[in-house]
Order: structure tokens, then C-alpha cells, then sequence
């Protein structure tokens, strides 16, 4: 694929040229609030993902809601980033809104159970599975936890990932295949431990790689998204996760599914409604409905191995867990979600919207006779600027094209469509509405409208 994707380079930069001054252009209040309160934070923002936006800079958030975020210069935007799943089910649902102002008066943590702690376990089940679940903060610490267990009941060492993979900071699958190697991520910051040594990467959806490497005998865990996510979205071919399954079973390696972005697939996420049974899970990300809330458990068989191997553990920290995991704001957050919010209806309000907007970014590649293509994973779309399907990690870093990308997430912004950045990842929230679809449908139609000939 070439780097353009099939635009003309000079089209593609006189028009991002373009819309970075009509991004600047219209915003000079957020001009001037950043000019006043961003220099001290480390490069302006309080987290610095916030920089890697295509528009010259950030957008500054007066309030959202629903599925539309107001800037401080009063620009309504329709979101479909949606906090990059945080917000799948749209900014402060009501009822995750009225729970958090009912916890606020009874205290925010206490590093103790609450009722609702003793209520919300079963609805955790009922959704996700008869599992032995744990809180954290954040989906990283749940695969950061749920690798620990893998390790410490197989007594293995090594973790399977696929290449292209993003499981969270979680360093140790932070490897890469590189001419047929597992080497470490050359972006890591202040790495000095040998993270190639503990993992192993083989490509996603190529099981003879996946038989090689557990028939060393040394992987505690493949650690695996059902679809691949984090790069331009690769599906898994027919067969795929039997043949994990099966694989995982006969080398005695533990089966760890990451569900924090595929739980778009529909209600109990990818694993229910394609019948997996992986022996950890981790979701994340959306699960409380915004407050920051993952989720770890592990079957019955694994929790027993688990129990013995904790016996003989010797007294001390085990390395799980952080003091505010569990409180009772994110519990309050998360029975208000799993009761209220995701729901199966909820679920197919967010498919039939997917379906509608899959189908128009479709239709425009199709009339503008681009070798792109569009991928869904329930409430999730990707359009790709490259010909697909994408089979692992390797064809979808050859897919990627930033600079395309970047003009275009900079040109639906100015058309009033906000899009994950990284990838080219919409969302469609239940209270996404059918006009917000159309619009982005639109935008895009119009951007290509300008960029071919
Ligand atoms: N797992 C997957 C599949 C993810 O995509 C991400 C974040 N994009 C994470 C884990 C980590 O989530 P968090 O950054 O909220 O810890």
C-alpha cells in the first residue's frame, strides 16, 4: 500500500494545510485558556496521549453529553471517539450520573466493601460470566494482574501476545516480531529490564506460530483481544479462537481474553456472543460507565489452582492490587451501568447504528473508487485506508497511513465529527443519534469530495 493511500500527496497537504486554520481559526477562546493554564503541565496536557490529536491543538472541553462534546469556544461536536471506549454508552448516562451523586455524600473510598460491593458481584456475573472477579483502576492493572495469576499457578514464565497487540503500559507485552524475532518496543521510555526474555510475539491469527511456541512448554498465557483493536482492525479468521482454544488446553497455557475494547461486540462482549471460554478476562475502559473501572476474573478451576498456589505463597506483597480499587464510587458507577445502561437494548440501538454508518462509509469509498475498507465489531467501525481484509499486526502497520489519517480526523473535526485518533475508530453510543451518523457520513463523503479529483 502506498503512504497516501491513493490520494495525491499535494491534494492531501494543501488540504490539511487547509483545516488546521479553520481548526485554529474558529477557536480562539481555547487558544487563549491554553495560553493561560497549560504550561505546567509536561507538554501542556495532564496525560500526554492528549497531544497525539491531528489538529494543531487540543480541543478544551467545556462539557459533554449524550454523544456530543461542547469546546469552550461554544463548538458542539458529535462525539464518536467517545473517550476511546470510556464512554461507549454515551457521557454521564443518568443513571451512572444520580449513583456517583448518591455515593458522594457516603464517602469515596474506604478500602472496604460497601452493600452495593455484595450486590453488584452477582449482576458481574450474570453479564460477563460465572467467574471469581477482582476491581483495579484500569484495564492495564487487570491484564497486569491476570498475567500474575497465569504465572503463578502454570509456574511458567513467558506470555504469548500477537503482534500489533495493545494491552495497556502492562510492559511485558510491550514486544514486537521483527524479522522473525520477539524484540521490545524501541519507543519504551526508561526501559532497562529485557522484556523479550519473559514474552513471545507471533503473528494473530497464524496458529502454527501460536503450536511453536507453546509447544516449548514455558507460556503461562496467550494474553489476546478477540479482535485485534489496536491496529488497523483485524478480524479473527474462521477457526481462529477453536484453534487458540484448543491449542491453549493441550500445552497447558492459560487462556487470558482481554475484552476492553470488543465489548462493542454486543451484551457480555465478544466472549458471550461468540461462545469463548478463556480462563481469565479482563474488561475495562466503559464497564462503570465512565469512572475508571476494570475488571478481572478467572473460572472456578483456575481460582482453585489459584487458592493452593496461595497457601504456600510466602507472607508479603503479592504485587496486585492499588489502594482506591474497589471503592464504592466505582462500585456505585458500575451496578448503575451493568443494571441500567448496558443493557441488550442498548446493545442493539449501538449495532443497528454501526450497521447504518458501516454501511454509508462504505457506500462513499465504494462511489470514490478507493482501495480502502471498513471493518465493525458491533458498535465499533474502523474505515481503513488500505485494502483489506487485514489478516495480523504486520499487514495492519502496512495499512496504517498517518498522514491520510491525520487529515482526515482533522477534517471530519472541522465538520463537527470528533473520531478516535491512533486509528480510525468510531463508536456508536445508544444515545448516538441517527442525524449524528448521517452528518459524519456526510463529512467524510465531502472531505473526499475535496481530496480526489
Ligand atoms: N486492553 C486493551 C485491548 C486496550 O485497548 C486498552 C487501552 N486502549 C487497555 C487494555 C488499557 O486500558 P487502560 O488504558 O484504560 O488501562
Amino acid at each position: 500500500p502506498s503512504p497516501h493511500a491513493g490520494l495525491d500527496p499535494e491534494r492531501l497537504a494543501a488540504f490539511r494545510a487547509r483545516e488546521e486554520q479553520r481548526f485554529a481559526r474558529a477557536r480562539p477562546v481555547t487558544r487563549a485558556r491554553l495560553d493561560e493554564g497549560a504550561e505546567p503541565w509536561l507538554a501542556g496536557v495532564p496525560m500526554h496521549w492528549m497531544r497525539d490529536w491531528p489538529s494543531p491543538f487540543p480541543l478544551v472541553v467545556h462539557r459533554a453529553e449524550k454523544a456530543r462534546i461542547e469546546d469552550v469556544d461554544g463548538i458542539e461536536i458529535d462525539d464518536f471517539c467517545l473517550g476511546d471506549t470510556g464512554s461507549m454508552f454515551g457521557h454521564s448516562p443518568p443513571p451512572v450520573a444520580r449513583a456517583i451523586r448518591r455515593q458522594a455524600r457516603r464517602g469515596l473510598t474506604y478500602m472496604l466493601p460497601s452493600d452495593a460491593t455484595l450486590r453488584v458481584g452477582a449482576l458481574i456475573r450474570q453479564v460477563f460470566g460465572p467467574m471469581l472477579w477482582q476491581m483495579t483502576l484500569s484495564a492495564t492493572d487487570a491484564n497486569r494482574h491476570a498475567l500474575r495469576v497465569a504465572r503463578a499457578v502454570t509456574g511458567r514464565r513467558k506470555v504469548l501476545v500477537f503482534n500489533g497487540c495493545y494491552h495497556g503500559t502492562l510492559e511485558d507485552t510491550m514486544v514486537t516480531c521483527h524479522q522473525g524475532r520477539t524484540v521490545a518496543r524501541p519507543g519504551l521510555v526508561g526501559q532497562v529490564l529485557d522484556i523479550a526474555a519473559e514474552a513471545i510475539c507471533v503473528e494473530f491469527n497464524d496458529l502454527a506460530a501460536v503450536e511453536a511456541a507453546l509447544a516449548t512448554g514455558e507460556v503461562a498465557a496467550v494474553l489476546t483481544e478477540p479482535v485485534m483493536t489496536n491496529s488497523c482492525m483485524v478480524l479473527p479468521e474462521a477457526g481462529f479462537h477453536d484453534g487458540l482454544r484448543q491449542l491453549t488446553r493441550h500445552h497447558g497455557t492459560l487462556l487470558i481474553l482481554d475484552e476492553t475494547h470488543t465489548q462493542s461486540s454486543g451484551l457480555g462482549g465478544y466472549r458471550r456472543v461468540h461462545s469463548l471460554s478463556p480462563d481469565l478476562y479482563v474488561i475495562g475502559k466503559c464497564v462503570a460507565g465512565g469512572i475508571p473501572t476494570g475488571l478481572w476474573g478467572m473460572t472456578p478451576e483456575v481460582a482453585e489452582r489459584f487458592a493452593a498456589y496461595d497457601l504456600d505463597r510466602p507472607e508479603g506483597h503479592s504485587g496486585m492490587g492499588t489502594t482506591l480499587s474497589g471503592n464504592p464510587l466505582q462500585v456505585a458507577a458500575l451496578e448503575a451501568t451493568l443494571s441500567e445502561v448496558m443493557t441488550a437494548k442498548a446493545h442493539d440501538r449501538m449495532e443497528r447504528g454501526a450497521l447504518r454508518l458501516a454501511a454509508g462509509l462504505e457506500g462513499v469509498i465504494a462511489r470514490r473508487a478507493l482501495p480502502w475498507h471498513v471493518v465493525r465489531v458491533g458498535a465499533r467501525v474502523e474505515f481503513i485506508c488500505a485494502p483489506g481484509p487485514l489478516r495480523n499486526g504486520a499487514e495492519a502497520a502496512l495499512a496504517h497511513a498517518p498522514e491520510v489519517e491525520a487529515a482526515l480526523h482533522l477534517g471530519l473535526l472541522n465538520r463537527g465529527c470528533l473520531i478516535a485518533p491512533f486509528h480510525n475508530m468510531m463508536l456508536v453510543s445508544p444515545v448516538t443519534k441517527t442525524r449524528q451518523i448521517d452528518r459524519l457520513i456526510a463529512a467524510f463523503d465531502e472531505i473526499l469530495s475535496e481530496l480526489t479529483p
